[in-house]
């Protein structure tokens, strides 16, 4: 596989494992993975109201993510946060 370019608007983060770097981000229902780690819940206000956001961390890679569950935006969803730092 040759690729030169990196794909538009990539985060600056450090190497994402496989799995974490097959999950489709901000697209409503799309899947995480089975390494992933979930972790606590939170309500975030949106215009129509609260959505719950349940942070997860990979148990491969360290990376944490945040999923969005508004069912009125289909662009919610999954978004990379970074990676864990392991000194805090
Ligand atoms: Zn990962």
């Amino acid at each position: 596989m040759t690729q030169d370019q990196n794909p538009p608007n990539e985060l600056n983060t450090p190497a994402l494992c496989d799995a974490c770097a097959g999950i489709q981000r901000n697209w409503r229902r799309a899947p995480g993975h089975a390494e992933l780690m979930q972790g606590v819940n939170r309500k975030e206000p949106r215009r129509h109201g609260a959505v719950t956001v349940t942070r997860y961390v990979c148990e491969r890679c360290a990376a944490v993510w945040d999923y969005e569950n508004d069912k009125n935006n289909t662009h919610a969803g999954w978004s990379l946060l970074g990676h864990l730092d392991p000194a805090s």
